[in-house]
């Protein structure tokens, strides 16, 4: 059967959190000291996130599943649980990385099944970098983009979170990177999901403001609508491919969302801004029966809200943080 929500929308996709931790603290998402990690019996184990997965494919039909985090190349062992997930029959399997490791990483997550990454970079600048991510691993990254090009990944997108008075003077010069390169650059506007609690509108630059910085050097052509997908796109006209940009704050895609969101202590969450969770991982330990399971989700589902309300005075920040929930 289908999973619907109250608004009609069909849930598709799965985004799996397989760990709160990462080798990065980008100033936009983390602390610099001070976070609490989930233990290792708190973490789902391979074999539950597979267990989860499954009902998701067998009994609601969904068939693509992102793999996130914090940073999912730390887990251990990664092509283990994607060869275990990519065995369930899945049409569309992707990973979110900063990338630092993907270099060592990419063939063997190919080869295990995993088809589609995106990676995160903001910055091309490598003082920038280390201020944004407290991290000297900009030339790790770049050639995580290219090990991830060279490993087959079809398409590497590479995501960039723009902040006014942080980079977005490098907008251009991204969306030149991703010409040159030949990856999609998708931009994505600043999210009060920062660990620091210091997101303000003022620093949220817009799709709109993106869009025209990129049209004054190349021109555009907007793509047919979107659909499910978050990233509005724009074909340059020159033939140099395309960008994309995910306008969470400014316009909310809400309306055609079709995910849903394991965090890595298995917890399920119907939107990135929840503030409600569904505890799967007491059901998993506790013998729960996949019929049981299955009810759970569709009781789950049946709270999807409308939309996140950002920017609203009822706004309500979740009380965890991008890297706690899976971006
Ligand atoms: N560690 C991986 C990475 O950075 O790609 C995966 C997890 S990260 C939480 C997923 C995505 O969320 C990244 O593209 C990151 O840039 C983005 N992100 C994190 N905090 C954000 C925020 N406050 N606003 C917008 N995007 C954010
Ligand atoms: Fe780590 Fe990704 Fe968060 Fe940066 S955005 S701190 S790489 S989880």
């Amino acid at each position: 059967m289908d999973l619907i929500d109250p608004f009609g929308r069909t849930i598709r996709d799965l985004r799996i959190s397989i760990t709160d931790r990462c080798n990065f603290r980008c100033t936009y998402c983390m602390p610099e000291e001070g976070m609490k990690w989930l233990t290792r019996p708190e973490v789902l184990t391979y074999e539950e996130i597979e267990r989860v997965t499954s009902v998701f494919v067998n009994r609601f039909g969904v068939r693509s599943v992102r793999l996130t985090g914090g940073e999912p190349t730390v887990r251990a062992h990664l092509p283990v649980l994607v060869e275990k997930l990519a065995r369930i029959g899945l049409d569309d399997f992707s990973i979110t990385t900063n990338g630092s490791t993907f270099k060592s990483v990419a063939s063997d997550l190919f080869a295990a099944g995993l088809q589609r990454a995106n990676i995160s970079l903001d910055t091309l600048k490598r003082d920038r970098f280390e201020q944004m991510t407290r991290r000297d691993d900009l030339d790790n990254v770049l050639a995580g983009i290219d090990a991830a090009i060279s490993a087959g990944f079809s398409p590497v997108k590479v995501n960039a979170v723009i902040q006014r008075g942080v980079n977005d003077d490098e907008i251009v010069d991204l969306a030149t990177f991703g010409r040159e390169r030949g990856v999609e650059m998708r931009f994505i506007e600043f999210m009060p999901l920062d660990a620091e609690g210091n997101w303000d509108s003022s620093q949220v630059l817009s799709q709109d403001e993106i869009v025209s910085a990129i049209q004054k050097v190349y021109p555009l052509e907007q793509m047919p609508a979107r659909g499910a997908a978050p990233a509005d796109r724009w074909r340059y006209l020159d033939g140099g491919g395309v960008v994309g940009v995910i306008p969470t704050v400014t316009k909310p895609f809400c309306g055609d969302c079709d995910r849903v969101r394991l965090t890595a202590d298995g917890q399920f969450r119907t939107c990135l801004f929840a503030t409600e969770e569904f505890d799967l991982m007491s059901m998993l330990r506790n013998d729960a029966t996949d019929d049981q399971i299955a009810d759970a989700i569709i009781a789950a589902v049946a709270t999807k809200w409308a939309g996140h309300r950002i920017g609203q005075v009822n706004f309500i920040r979740p009380k965890r943080t991008m890297s706690q929930i899976g971006g």
